[in-house]
């Protein structure tokens, strides 16, 4: 038939976000005999993609981005357009969680994706290979294929793939450019198994064949969530330990270490911490556990449960912590947050520890000066808005200050410090001289395991530190 012929040529991204952006940007660099259309109905996300700003950082991604834009690289709101134009089309928009539900589980919304589904289906002249870049939901691609009927005209034929990302945002470049493994789910028919095809042969310009696996669309699908869900979960069994060695007197890192030295465990993902952030762990474990609820799967559905219920315990305890050893009151003390953004490299704030951490605080009455490299003060207020924390707008605005990068400023009358962000600068800073402008006694609390305790408590801090019970 035809088809079989048809070389790759041009690529349209529907969703020029944290995934799309940078997945793309990628393929432009590696692929220069390939247009590729990034698009977005966000014309302030566009022009920012177009400016020297580029909207979301990422170590590398700039610089790359810089090399290809307008050459093979275009970023634009002519969605129809480019549509039109393109052999494949990456699907790459939010997907966010739904804020009601029943069962323990939250659904995913799937708005964007059937507007972008309907749109394609509008425009789409010839056939078209559509791929499921965002995480969605198990049997979301049959949903797909039936939005892509929706408008479409008489000739034209969509195969739909399944291809999650995996990247894992302030190691975004490198993950794409040398990832653990590429997935595509297909249909396992003559179309399905060509579809494929046409999309390893994009990533095979790169990636080593082997390193391509394909399965049919459902198990690619469920794969997404399932890896996301198992990486969650390693947190929050850590982070279970973490509460039994402060307890006991055990030391989280020594554990640690000992449990990834045998190579069933690994080393890796290993730190205990505040908990998890970031906008998919919890998102996906919710859709997890609301599909476990659909299938009638109660005890799995409780089971992945328990991963958010003790990441919500982990912030708490924390929080308690602090509480119990600035005399039990925060009232009108100022506490410095360090780091505000969901991970170190990334400014990405969306659902961080940080954020409930800061609500609890300003619940027990505390101001708060955050110090963060990459976190902009519109977007830190408008996380602290959010109408399931219940806080004032005119309270979080009163009580709660950014500090880029001015350390003094953010120390000066502190009581405690907090840490919430891994950064790495937060390691270099003098801390002598910032407990002499704190107030006595002198408090950090290290939620990420990143400071140098004994050298702490020899200035004088009084410090606590998650998995630790420290010799203070
Ligand atoms: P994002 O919110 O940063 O970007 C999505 C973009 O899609 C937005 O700019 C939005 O304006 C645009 N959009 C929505 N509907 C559109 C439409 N109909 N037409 C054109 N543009 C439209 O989201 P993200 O972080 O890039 O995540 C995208 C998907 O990838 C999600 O399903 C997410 O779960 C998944 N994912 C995210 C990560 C991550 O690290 N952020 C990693 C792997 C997978």
């Amino acid at each position: 038939p035809e088809y079989l012929s048809k070389p790759i040529k041009n690529i349209c991204c529907i969703g020029a976000g944290y995934v799309g952006g940078p997945t793309c940007s990628i393929i432009a660099y590696k692929c220069p005999h390939i247009q590729v259309n990034v698009v977005d109905l966000s014309q302030e996300r566009i022009n920012a993609w177009n400016s020297p700003n580029i909207p979301i950082y990422e170590p590398g991604l700039n610089e790359i981005v810089q090399k290809c834009i307008g050459k093979n690289l275009h970023f634009t709101t002519k969605v129809e357009e480019c549509i039109e134009k393109a052999d494949i089309i990456f699907i790459s928009v939010n997907t966010p969680t739904k804020t009601y539900g029943v069962g323990l589980g939250r659904a995913p919304d799937l708005t964007y994706v059937e507007s972008a589904a309907r749109t394609i289906s509008k425009v789409a002249k010839t056939s078209k290979i559509i791929v499921e870049k965002s995480t969605v939901p198990v049997k979301a691609a049959e949903s797909i294929t039936n939005m892509l009927k929706s408008n479409h005209q008489p000739n034209v034929e969509f195969q739909v793939l399944s291809n999650p990302e995996f990247l894992a945002e302030g190691t975004a470049i490198n993950d794409l450019l040398k990832p653990d493994r590429i997935l595509i789910g297909g249909d396992n028919n003559e179309k399905g198994k060509w579809a494929i095809g046409q999309l390893s042969s994009v990533y095979e310009n790169w990636v080593e064949k082997s390193l391509i696996i394909t399965t049919n669309t459902w198990s690619s699908e469920l794969s997404k969530l399932a890896a996301n869900a198992m990486l969650a979960q390693r947190i929050s069994s850590v982070n279970s330990i973490s509460a039994i060695c402060e307890a006991s007197g055990a030391d989280i890192e020594h554990v640690s270490r000992a449990i990834g030295f045998d190579t069933r465990i690994g080393n890796k993902f290993l730190q205990a911490s505040v908990g998890f952030g970031g906008s998919c762990f919890q998102k996906d474990i919710n859709n997890l556990i609301y599909l476990c609820e659909n299938l009638n799967l109660k005890e799995v559905a409780e089971y992945w449960h328990q991963v958010l219920v003790i990441n919500d315990y982990q912030k708490k305890r924390f929080v308690d912590k602090i509480v119990k050893c600035l005399f039990n009151t925060l009232n009108n003390k100022k506490i410095t947050l360090l780091g505000f953004a969901f991970k170190k490299n990334t400014g990405d704030t969306r659902e961080s520890a940080a954020i409930q951490i800061c609500k609890y605080f300003l619940d027990e009455g505390a101001l708060i000066t955050v110090l963060d490299p990459k976190v902009e003060y519109e977007q830190m207020i408008l996380e602290l808005s959010n109408p399931q924390l219940n806080l004032p707008i005119e309270m979080v605005k009163r009580k709660v200050q950014l500090c880029s990068t001015d350390v003094i400023e953010a120390c000066k009358g502190s009581h405690a410090l907090v840490v919430c962000t891994e950064w790495d600068i937060f390691k270099t800073y003098d801390y002598k001289g910032i407990y002499e402008i704190m107030q006595k006694p002198a408090h950090i609390f290290d939620g990420r395991l990143i400071l140098d305790h004994e050298q702490l408590i020899s200035i004088g801090f009084h410090v606590e530190a998650v998995g630790k019970k420290l010799n203070n």
